[in-house]
């Protein structure tokens, strides 16, 4: 198992030509910008540890990856959340769901300052150093198919929470590197690249709104809908559908394009099972109402 060199297709949004590079399948449990971000921690050998802790939300797509990471290192799994929703407990779907079936010890209350020596500790989102030891391996996969099919032409896109991704993309490849904040604003992203990188930041492309994390928005389900049709490929609800917004104004905006666009399809989609079950309820209430 390599968890490693997913493939690249070419699809056509709104009559634009796209490749889409398919992270969401590098493997069945261990997939997308997760499983790249945490390679190096699958990959290297820890002698010393037997506890993974981290923290974040009880949705996350991190926290799910973690606890696969820990099965396959037979590693303990301590994971430090605010609050669980009741209606969560009472139904697990989702990352929730199957990260505790992977054995995740999920616990309401603040992460703890002092670590054991056995225990490696892993902050939100997976923004650190260790990061770059996956994305590196990402962007070889990116320049050796761009030279084996001679695009020399590249840019490639993908939406960011932390900027991890994008910004060590930026810094292993030779092509310019596009992204959009979908977490916290434009200055946010601008300071994350900055606690990483000095220089050789991503181009980060304006949003006409203001969208808040995790909240839902019409035109985000419209758009994911819409991919999925045009492109039978399902996109994340929460990172991609504003990705995809952001690129299509983009590119449309374009007197003439003369590069071909790489988007990175960067998984997520267990978090679309509860999302899709928010969208549903606000969105298709009316309608069926009217149809009843
Ligand atoms: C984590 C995640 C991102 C954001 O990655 P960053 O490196 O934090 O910018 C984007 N899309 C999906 C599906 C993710 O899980």
């Amino acid at each position: 198992m390599n968890y490693t060199n997913s493939p690249i297709e070419q699809i056509n949004f709104n009559n634009q030509k796209y490749f889409i590079k398919r992270d969401d399948l590098l493997h069945k449990d261990f997939s997308g910008n997760k499983a790249r971000k945490f390679y190096y921690f699958l990959k290297n050998d820890f002698l010393n540890i037997k506890k993974v802790i981290s923290f974040g939300s009880a949705q996350s797509n991190a926290m799910y990856s973690l606890a696969v990471l820990c099965k396959i290192k037979a590693w303990k799994f301590d994971y430090y959340v605010d609050h669980i929703a009741s209606y969560l407990k009472e139904n697990p779907v989702g990352n929730y769901k199957y990260a505790k079936e992977f054995g995740m010890n999920i616990i309401e209350d603040k992460v703890p300052n002092k670590f054991e020596e056995e225990e490696l500790f892993i902050s939100e989102g997976g923004a650190i150093k260790e990061a770059s030891f996956g994305i590196e391996i990402l962007a070889n996969e990116i320049k050796t198919w761009a030279k084996e099919n001679q695009i020399k032409n590249l840019k490639v896109f993908l939406p960011s929470g932390t900027g991890t991704t994008a910004l060590y993309l930026q810094k292993f490849l030779p092509f310019e590197v596009i992204t959009c904040s979908c977490v916290g604003d434009d200055e946010y992203l601008q300071k994350q690249f900055l606690e990483l990188e000095k220089n050789n930041f991503p181009t980060i492309i304006k949003k006409d709104k203001k969208y808040h994390f995790g909240k839902l928005y019409k035109e985000f389900y419209e758009i994911h809908k819409e991919l999925l049709n045009q492109t039978k490929i399902e996109f994340d609800l929460l990172y991609d559908s504003l990705g995809w917004i952001c690129l299509d104004k983009y590119v449309q905006n374009l007197q003439n394009r003369d590069f071909e666009i790489l988007y990175i399809h960067q998984g997520g989609l267990l978090g679309n099972i509860s999302m899709e079950e928010r969208y549903s309820f606000k969105f298709n209430k009316k309608e069926e109402k009217r149809l009843c």
